[in-house]
């Protein structure tokens, strides 16, 4: 290891260009170049014996690494309903890297443990839901799902008697999971994970936008998990959750809702009737990496049954300290050692303020709304009603818009992914960036549009 260079001289030059990099951002084409990506063969490829100075691998990783990036944090790329990172989430990132806390444990964190304990419970009133919920900050909505189905798991369970923990799922009485036939994939992983099989579920007809269609939820009857959406990956439609609970709970099914961008409709007094009931629900999964606009990996389970929880997630061991009253973060997540992810949450809302994260999401579901009306001046086809930030958008059969996506890609000025909806090939549009402008709508319909007449 070579140390020439202070720690300071080293994390200000670091700075300066990952400012430069931002800075640039919004000017920059978004899919990277073949040449770029080429040029990453000029990194070291074999592992040196002597070790190189921590200022040559930046500049290096500068040179190469970032031209061959794909403008994700920038405001034209419109893929995976992945937001970038606000300027306060960012450098909250940086200063809680530095700081290099084991934030799984009070004991040997409690800054990050209580900074992550502040957002919580800012979080649960932001998204208006119960006030004692437990949680978890995670590294994503898929892992979300799969820790608080875990609460799920244990408490259905517990409720017959059985201590899945303890006993696992071998001669368990059998749960049945209930499910909208367009939930997310990744429920579906987490449910594999979690012993409860990804093909062993119940799954229910959803109406013309994805919603799960209350008149067709099955009688519960035993252990029984149902598993709603709010924020359809492809439509942005969210299941009615207060009507689904209304149905289901009251015969003992714990409901979870997946609201992995969809959730952050509650924030906005204008959008939050979407998700109406959300707070009769047992649990819920969300992102933070998503509308949220924190650096990833940044999810967040909640879960209104905090025993539940702590029984699916503590542990114990001799070494690991009690803290009394105090709030072990890993009694309520799948990780033991892990980074204090929550501090960049606790900063993006502070930095934003709870009537900025209102306008965050309407501003995105406003330009959701722009880009569907300029595509249909355009001739193309839009195929989903546009009530939150997606819009899926048909460019002539399915052989001629999948060229067209690739054509768009290729082209640079905006990026957007492909999807299958209804029977139909189409490109999907969501608008998740916190620095996305009007201007930077109407220069990517101009570009989408060309591109589409040049093919
Ligand atoms: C994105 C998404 C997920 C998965 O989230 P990750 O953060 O990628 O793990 C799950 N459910 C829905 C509805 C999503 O949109």
């Amino acid at each position: 290891m070579k140390t020439s260079t202070t720690i300071r001289d080293l994390l200000s030059d670091t700075a300066k260009r990952a400012g430069r990099y931002l800075e640039q951002a919004p000017g920059r084409r978004v899919a990277p170049t073949t040449d770029a990506l080429e040029a990453l063969r000029d990194l070291p490829d074999s592992l040196p014996a002597i070790g190189q100075s921590a200022a040559t691998i930046v500049a290096q990783l500068d040179e190469f690494g970032s031209p061959a990036t794909t403008t994700t944090t920038g405001p034209r790329y419109f893929g995976f309903v992945t937001g970038g990172a606000t300027p306060a989430s960012l450098a909250a990132n940086w200063l809680a890297s530095a700081w290099d806390q084991n934030s799984g444990l009070h004991a040997s964190a409690p800054v990050t443990a209580s900074l992550e304990h502040t957002a919580m419970r800012w979080l649960l009133d932001l998204l208006q839901l119960p006030k004692d919920c437990g949680g978890c900050f995670v590294t994503g909505a898929t892992v979300a799902n799969f820790t608080v189905l875990a609460a799920a798991r244990h408490r259905v369970l517990a409720n017959v008697g059985w201590d899945v923990e303890a006993q696992g799922l071998f001669g368990a009485p059998p749960i049945t999971v209930v499910i909208g036939s367009e939930s997310h994939p990744s429920v579906y992983k987490a449910l594999g994970m979690l012993g409860l099989g990804r093909d062993r579920v119940v799954r229910v007809a959803v109406d013309d936008q994805g919603r799960l269609r209350v008149d067709a939820l099955p009688s519960i009857k035993g252990p029984t998990i149902v598993i709603t959406q709010v924020g359809n990956v492809n439509t942005g439609a969210s299941d009615p959750v207060g009507e689904i609970c209304e149905r289901v709970s009251p015969h003992g099914a714990w409901v979870h809702v997946d609201g992995a961008f969809g959730l952050w409709a509650a924030a906005s007094p204008r959008l939050a009737s979407q998700v109406a009931g959300i707070e009769r629900a047992d649990s819920w999964a969300t992102d933070a990496h998503k509308w949220l606009n924190v650096p990833y990996d940044n999810g967040i389970g909640l879960v209104r049954d905090t025993a539940a929880l702590k029984a699916a997630m503590a542990i114990t061991a001799a070494y690991l300290p009690t803290q009394g009253e105090a709030r072990n973060p890993s009694d309520f997540t799948p990780e033991l050692s892990r980074r204090g992810r929550g501090v960049d949450v606790y900063a993006a809302l502070l930095e934003l303020g709870r009537d900025g994260v209102a306008d965050l999401v309407e501003r995105c579901c406003a330009h959701a709304q722009t880009f569907a009306r300029l595509l249909r001046q355009h001739d193309f086809d839009v195929l989903n009603e546009v009530v939150l930030n997606q819009v899926l958008v048909s460019f002539g059969d399915d052989e001629r818009t999948r060229r067209a996506i690739a054509a768009i890609q290729a082209e640079g000025t905006c990026w957007a992914g492909i999807t299958h909806w209804r029977g139909r090939t189409a490109m999907r549009i969501s608008v998740s960036n916190w620095s996305t402008t009007d201007d930077d709508v109407i220069k990517s319909v101009d570009a989408i549009a060309s591109v589409v007449a040049s093919l």
